[in-house]
């Protein structure tokens, strides 16, 4: 068999992006499997959630907001550190950047190395690499929870820590009153997970809990298409779930086991292709997302810190 291509690295064909409406004033921009993101009118202001890999694509975002609204961006919420969501951030002009606590450890712990990372693995997503001015700071944290008031008769949006999930810092941004959920990346429709960085154990169980005992009725995942409708909110969830336990069932018996790595790899993989390997990214976030799991199964904490040079040992190490 030949050697598969490193991650996304030969992925660069252009995704179509589809903005949506999902109320008055809320809308999406999704792109078949690339990082969604979103944005939400006050009164007088706007609320981003998302800031893209970099500020040239940012801008292209921007753009097509602009049709719908001219209001100046007051906030800009990032769901989490990954460089391929925050390192746009400059575009935006934001008075304020919001993100978890721990996301602003995060970044001054790994934003560097996250930075080389993402964007060996997925170039198609670093337009214009250029043009990323530096690591992008939050200027406001939180550690439980936030609201905005939104003015008028829009309701307020909250800002949510739900659990370790996806990272140590996940937020979601939820709108009570038109029951719209952005959930970031701690649930995916019909796209496979990453979990290189992630929390699997507290993520399937109470993170997932607190996601859907929120009922939205709409949900803009991570990455694929708007989730519309209590059915299909709850079938989404499930899917996350179902990826991770799947996981946690076929490499937790590898080490049980005392197999390797590799075997893990292979047990993981012929559990999940069948239903998720048709989905982007399911070969690329595979190897990375069963390593974080081994790690913390042999008691590994924290997520080991993913560097350009880690990204290529372990993809040689299980997916050649
Ligand atoms: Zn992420």
């Amino acid at each position: 068999m030949a050697a598969k291509p490193f991650a996304s690295s030969a992925d660069l064909g252009e995704k179509e992006q589809t903005l949506e409406v999902l109320a008055d004033g809320v809308y999406a921009l999704t792109a078949q499997g690339d990082p969604n993101i979103g944005a939400i009118e006050g009164e007088d202001f706007l609320v981003c959630f998302e800031a893209l890999a970099t500020p040239t694509a940012a801008r292209e975002w921007l753009a097509r907001l602009r049709e719908h609204t001219d209001k100046p961006v007051r906030y800009l919420v990032l769901s989490h550190y990954h460089a391929v969501r925050v390192l746009g951030a400059s575009a935006f002009g934001a008075d304020v950047i919001v993100a978890h606590e721990k996301t602003r450890g995060l970044i001054a712990e790994r934003g560097e190395a996250d930075w080389a990372s993402e964007f060996g693995r997925m170039p198609r997503l670093a337009k214009d690499p250029d043009s990323v001015p530096g690591l992008t700071w939050p200027t406001m944290t939180l550690s439980d929870r936030a609201s905005i008031e939104l003015g008028g008769d829009r309701g307020r949006l909250e800002l949510r820590y739900l659990g370790r999930g996806h990272t140590e810092g996940d937020i979601v941004a939820w709108l009570p009153q038109q029951r719209i959920l952005f959930a970031g990346d701690l649930v995916e429709a019909e796209a496979a997970l990453y979990t290189g960085d992630a929390f699997h154990y507290d993520w399937a169980g109470s993170t997932l809990d607190g996601v859907a005992a929120l009922r939205a009725e709409a949900l803009v995942g991570g990455r694929g298409p708007v989730t519309r409708g209590r059915e299909a909110v709850d079938a989404a969830v499930a899917q996350t779930r179902d990826f991770l336990r799947t996981m946690i069932v076929e490499v937790g018996a590898v080490h049980a086991r005392g197999g390797t790595l590799k075997e893990a790899f292979a047990a993981a993989h012929a559990a999940l292709v069948d239903g998720y390997g048709h989905w982007p990214i399911f070969e690329h976030c595979l190897p990375f997302d069963v390593s974080r799991l081994w790690d913390e199964l042999s008691g590994t904490e924290r997520p080991v810190v993913w560097t350009a040079e880690r990204d290529r040992e372990v993809w040689d190490r299980l997916q050649s």
